[in-house]
């Protein structure tokens, strides 16, 4: 896919806030630091797209951005900042779990993982909360640059391991780099198939 036009849309704190539901969606989530920011603007050729915070808990609300006018890429907030007060937390955390749950338009989750950590539980938790609610996603392991093909195998298959008993299916997996600048066309052939597919 082509990425001819990517454009800021609107900052929503809550899914009242959210645009109209006319366009399909595909969100991007991860732990603080995971990557995130840095894939999306990999992804969408635009340095700036999704500001590179270096103060983990910058982005606090659902960015939306409209693509080639025909899509949105959503940024969602992460999480597992150790430093915001539990009760902002707890509300960032109920704004992005009625998203999830409620967004009619929403395709598919891009989950990111930290390819060079082995599974950490709130990524672990997460990942579950996901399957439970049956939110369309896909695992992403990011910063594949930063460790071996072997090291990040041992972390894909353990991660797999751990959501087994709670998956009837494993979900897909594709790695990538935002500063070796891999995985990149793997990532958009997902968007542009689920387009196809409805
Ligand atoms: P976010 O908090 O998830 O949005 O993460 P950022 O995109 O701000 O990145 C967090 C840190 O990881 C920054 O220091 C980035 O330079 C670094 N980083 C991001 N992507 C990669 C990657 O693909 N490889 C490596 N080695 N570092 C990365």
């Amino acid at each position: 896919m082509h990425i001819s036009s990517a454009i800021f849309d609107c900052s929503a704190p809550d899914l009242a806030s959210c645009p109209d539901e006319s366009l399909p969606e595909f969100a991007f989530i991860g732990r603080s630091n995971v990557g995130k920011s840095s894939l999306l603007n990999f992804l969408s050729g635009k340095r700036e797209l999704a500001r590179v915070s270096n103060t983990p808990g910058f982005t606090k609300l659902i960015n939306f951005f409209t693509i080639n006018q025909n899509w949105r890429l959503v940024d969602l907030p992460g999480y597992g900042y150790a430093h915001v007060a539990r009760q902002d937390q707890t509300k960032f955390n109920a704004a992005v779990h009625d998203y999830l749950q409620n967004r009619a338009n929403l395709f598919c989750v891009f989950a990111l993982i930290d390819a060079s950590l082995p599974p950490q539980e709130l990524d672990v938790e997460f990942i579950v909360w996901l399957v439970d609610h049956a939110v369309p996603f896909v695992l992403v392991f990011a910063k594949s640059d930063k460790v071996s093909t072997t090291k990040m195998q041992t972390h894909i298959t353990a991660f797999k391991a751990r959501i087994s008993e709670n998956c009837e299916m494993l979900p897909d997996i594709l790695t990538c780099s935002a500063t070796a600048r891999l995985g990149r066309s793997a990532l958009l052939n997902v968007i542009e198939e689920a387009m196809a597919q409805k």
